[in-house]
C-alpha cells in the first residue's frame, strides 16, 4: 500500500462491537476476568490498552517495522531504547544528539555505570576508532539538532553488524515520510512523537520500532516495567495525526525549501544550515537517503543582536520550544533546546548565541516570506 494509504488505515479496524469506523479511546485501567486465569488477553492499561495497539501498529507499519512501542514522551522512549545497555557497557552517540538525550545520557545513565563516547558520526571512521571491546550501541540523529547534519544510515548500521552492536536511529526530524531508517539496516528507530507524528503540537509522546522479535519482547518488557506509556486519550490524538502526515510532510519541505532558498540570499544572514540546500555539507548524502528535507533550517545571524531583533519583530513565527507542529515556530537553541549543553561543546557545534531554528509550519507561504521579510527591516 501507498504511505497515506496505511497512514490512514493501518492498524485500524471497525470496532466489533458497533462497526465504529474510528478506534474508541479504550479509558479503562482494567479488564474484567471471567474466571480464575481466564480473561480475554487483556489484564491491566499498563500492559495492554487497544487504542495504544492501534497507534503502535499505525507508526511501525510507516515506518516498515513489524513492532512499535509507544512512550509518554520521546525521551521515555529513548530511555527505553537505552535500558537495553546494561552496567559497564558502551554506546557512541552523535555529539550532535537532541540536549534532552545528552542529558539523559550523560547526566543520569553514566550514574548506572553506563559509558558514552560523544563522536561526530557523519564520518564512518570516526564511529569505527571508537568501537570498544564492551561498545553495545550506535545511537544516530540524522538530521541532527539544530544544525542539521547528515549521517549516512546505512553504512553505519553495516559496520554495526560487522561488529554486532545494535544500531538505533532517531527519526524525529524526518517522520518515516521521508526517511525510513529499518529499510537501511538500522535496527532501532525511535520518534518524538510530539513533533511531526503528532503534528498539532497538544500530545507529548514517543515511540520505538523495531524488526526484531528479541528487541521487541524486550521493549515491551520495559514499556510494562518501567511503566512511562501514554495515556489512550494520546494515543487516539497521535493516531488521529498520521492520517494527515504525508499532506503536512509534504506542505512543511515546500515551505522550507522556499525560505532557506530566501535566506540564503539576504545579506543580513551569515549562515544558513538545511540539507536541501546545494552548499549544505550532508545534500548529497540527504538526497540519498531521504525522499525530502524537511522542515526545520537553522539561521545563523552573525550579530546577536540581529537575532534578538528577529525574534522580537516575527508576527506568525512564535518563540517557543519544540517543533514539527503546523504552526511555524522559532526558537534559540543556546538557550532553549541546548541549554543544557556546556558552552564549549556548544561552540563546538556551531551553537552560537545568533543562531535561530526555524520549524517551518504548513502557512501560506507569502505570510511566512512576508513575516521573515518584516521582521529584518
Ligand atoms: C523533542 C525531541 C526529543 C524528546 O522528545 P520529547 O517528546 O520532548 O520527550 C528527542 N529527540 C528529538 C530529535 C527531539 O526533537
Amino acid at each position: 500500500m501507498g504511505f497515506s494509504t496505511d497512514a490512514i488505515h493501518a492498524g485500524q479496524e471497525p470496532e466489533r462491537a458497533t462497526g465504529a469506523l474510528i478506534t474508541p479511546i479504550f479509558m479503562t485501567t482494567t479488564y474484567a476476568q471471567e474466571e480464575l486465569g481466564i480473561n480475554k488477553g487483556y489484564e491491566y492499561g499498563r500492559r495492554d490498552n487497544l487504542t495504544r495497539a492501534a497507534l503502535e501498529k499505525n507508526i511501525a507499519v510507516l515506518e516498515n517495522g513489524k513492532y512499535g512501542i509507544a512512550f509518554s514522551s520521546g525521551l521515555a522512549a529513548i530511555s527505553a531504547v537505552i535500558h537495553l545497555v546494561k552496567a559497564g557497557e558502551h554506546v557512541i552517540v552523535t555529539d550532535n544528539v537532541y540536549g534532552g538525550t545528552y542529558r539523559l545520557f550523560e547526566k543520569i545513565m553514566t550514574g548506572f555505570n553506563l559509558q558514552f563516547s560523544w563522536v561526530d558520526v557523519s564520518s564512518l571512521e570516526n564511529v569505527s576508532s571508537a568501537i570498544k571491546e564492551n561498545t553495545r550501541m550506535v545511537y544516530i540523529e540524522t538530521p541532527s539538532n539544530p544544525t542539521l547534519n547528515i549521517t549516512d544510515i546505512r553504512s553505519t548500521a553495516e559496520l554495526c553488524k560487522k561488529n554486532n552492536l545494535i544500531c538505533a536511529v532517531d527519526n524525529t526530524f524526518m517522520s518515516p515520510y521521508f526517511q525510513k531508517p529499518l529499510n537501511m539496516n538500522a535496527d532501532i528507530v525511535v520518534h518524538s512523537s510530539t513533533k511531526y507524528l503528532n503534528g498539532h503540537s497538544d500530545v507529548i509522546g514517543g515511540i520505538v520500532i523495531t524488526n526484531d522479535k528479541d528487541t521487541n519482547k524486550k521493549l515491551k518488557f520495559i514499556q510494562n516495567a518501567v511503566g512511562a506509556v501514554p495515556s489512550p486519550f494520546d494515543c487516539w490524538l497521535t493516531l488521529r495525526s498520521t492520517k494527515t502526515l504525508a499532506l503536512r510532510m509534504k506542505q512543511h519541505n515546500e515551505n522550507a525549501v522556499q525560505i532557506a532558498d530566501f535566506l540564503k540570499n539576504q545579506n543580513y544572514v551569515k549562515h544558513v544550515y538545511y540539507p536541501g540546500l546545494k552548499s549544505h555539507p550532508g545534500y548529497e548524502l540527504a538526497k540519498k537517503q531521504m525522499t525530502g528535507f524537511g522542515g526545520i533550517i537553522s539561521v545563523d545571524f552573525g550579530e546577536e543582536e540581529t537575532a534578538r531583533r528577529f525574534i522580537k519583530k516575527c508576527k506568525i513565527f512564535t518563540l517557543a520550544e519544540s517543533l514539527g507542529g503546523v504552526e511555524s515556530l522559532m526558537s534559540h537553541p543556546a538557550t532553549m533546546s541546548h541549554a543544557s549543553v556546556p558552552p564549549e561543546r556548544r561552540e563546538k557545534m556551531g551553537i552560537t548565541n545568533s543562531l535561530i531554528r526555524l520549524s517551518v509550519g504548513i502557512e501560506d507561504i507569502e505570510d511566512l516570506l512576508g513575516d521573515i521579510d518584516q521582521a529584518v527591516q
